[in-house]
């Protein structure tokens, strides 16, 4: 049968809109756009109806309506995951944002619209944390589901490792409790196969006793510091696993608006989040001061309630891409190449990530899970803002950066790939044999592929 909804008329979206609690949006009506568009402005969503839900019962309907008219059915919080434009029917989670901790069982509870943010202050007056990563501002569930390397990550391991209960609606517009108990193969494939397999409204998930961390950055200048990635890399492997880091570099165009130190240099920022004694993380971090003279120091003793001010990444919405590429290793001349791709020379503005793996995250959860590559060490990412008509040139730049780490690499991150990736993409996330498992379990709960997750893993069959 084919979707009805392409043809959305005035009663069709009365009938959905008698349904929800929450408004409902079609093209052209106030409020359609500042529903569909998120943090990536590239490409956004262009459903034929919005539900704005306020509730898992909008969820329910909206859910129902996209099953009985054939429609493809999209869901969006923040919108920094956001890969290619759904159509259908999109349902905006933003209004569900409720977040209610329980001190003593150290868990909270996280509705499906709620940021990080929500989470940390929701958490921080009880001396707990979320597993949340480098943005507070992206959505706590969206990063979960796929997964989550979070600044506490080699200490405690995956967000989705830390899940205690989920209530999904599954295709049938059935609102379930899925735990390890009632649904083994949904509570597995949820925690790491992305939005595949329903429309999360809640998730219960473990907080971590972490009240401070000893966290910033050390800003280096490349030309005088050339081999500083080189060097983190062999640092790294002298860290314990309260230690969590990574490093980006980039050229900062000479622009009078950016701070005066970083200004028209290459900058390589060595990241720091130690969940530790302060004492200990300042001794940790000493060898690398030593790498070049620092252009700027953010390092300090920070409650986890500023723990965004770490990598410090831009909060406006923009448009932008990137790849990555999770590796096992990371050898000098692969540094060197990556230094030379994030350059002043590199067609586009390209922005290289590296973030230290392993310890917590390569061991697996009590209750097992969907995370791919857990034995990688390393996450590799190219970034690129993209300007109107650069689309083409900056997929080649991040093909070309990406390709000389193609013999060391186990896979890929979906929740550090911001674009469209092909089918055979989407499965280097996975182990074979849990890709094949993902898809049976998607064919079980979405036999006729509606969800569009900005990922997708088709049904088998
Ligand atoms: C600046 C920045 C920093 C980041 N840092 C980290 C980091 O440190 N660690 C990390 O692991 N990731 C990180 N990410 C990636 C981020 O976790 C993912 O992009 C995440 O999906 C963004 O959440 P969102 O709610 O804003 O995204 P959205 O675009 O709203 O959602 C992304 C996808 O999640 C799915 N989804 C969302 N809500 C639901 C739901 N209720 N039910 C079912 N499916 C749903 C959908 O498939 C949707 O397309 C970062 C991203 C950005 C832009």
């Amino acid at each position: 049968m084919a979707s009805t909804v392409g043809r959305m008329d005035t009663m069709m979206q009365k009938r959905l809109a008698a349904r929800t609690r929450g408004p409902v949006y079609v093209p052209g009506a106030e409020g359609y756009d500042e529903h569909r568009l998120g943090f990536q402005l590239l490409d956004p969503h262009r459903p034929s109806v919005i539900v704005a839900a306020t509730e898992a019962r909008d969820v329910q309907a909206a859910v129902e309506f996209a099953a009985e008219t054939r429609s493809p059915l999209a869901v969006q919080a923040g919108g920094h995951g956001l890969a290619a434009p759904a159509e259908g029917v999109l349902i905006n989670t933003r209004r569900m944002s409720a977040v209610r901790v329980d001190p003593r069982t150290r868990v909270a509870w996280v509705e499906a619209g709620a940021t990080w943010r929500q989470v940390i202050e929701a958490a921080a007056p009880y001396g707990l944390a979320p597993l949340s990563g480098s943005f507070p501002g992206v959505g706590a569930i969206s990063y979960t589901l796929g997964g989550g390397v979070g600044l506490l990550a080699r200490r405690y391991g995956f967000a989705a490792d830390h899940v205690r209960r989920i209530d999904l609606v599954t295709l049938d517009a059935r609102l379930r409790q899925v735990t390890a108990g009632s649904d083994p193969d949904l509570f597995w494939a949820l925690r790491g196969g992305g939005g595949n397999f329903g429309v999360v409204t809640g998730m219960e998930i473990d907080l971590v006793p972490v009240a401070r961390i000893y966290g910033g950055s050390l800003f280096f200048d490349v030309e005088q510091a050339p081999d500083v990635l080189d060097a983190w890399r062999h640092w790294t492997a002298t860290v314990p696993e309260e230690m969590t880091s990574a490093v980006t570099t980039l050229s900062y165009p000479d622009l009078p608006m950016l701070p005066e130190p970083l200004r028209g240099r290459q900058v390589a920022q060595i990241q720091i989040s130690y969940a530790g004694p302060l004492k200990d993380g300042r001794d940790l971090v000493e060898p690398l001061r030593s790498l070049g003279p620092i252009l700027r120091d953010t390092l300090r003793e920070l409650p986890y309630a500023e723990s965004g001010a770490v990598f410090d990444e831009p909060d406006e919405p923009h448009a932008y891409r990137s790849r990555n590429l999770l590796v096992n290793d990371l050898g000098p001349q692969a540094l060197a190449d990556l230094t030379k791709a994030a350059g002043p020379s590199a067609p586009v503005m390209t922005v290289v990530g590296l973030r230290h793996l392993g310890g917590a995250l390569a061991r697996e959860p009590r209750t097992a899970n969907a995370v791919g590559h857990r034995d990688a060490t390393y996450a590799v990412t190219v970034l690129s803002p993209v300007q109107a008509g650069e689309d083409e040139v900056v997929r080649e730049t991040h093909r070309d950066a990406l390709a000389p780490l193609a013999a060391d690499a186990v896979g890929c991150s979906l929740n550090f790939t911001f674009g469209p990736l092909s089918g055979d993409e989407v499965r280097s996330a996975f182990a074979p044999a849990d890709y094949a498992r993902l898809t049976r379990i998607r064919a079980r709960h979405d036999p006729h592929g509606l969800l569009r997750a900005n990922h997708v893993i088709p049904p088998a069959g």
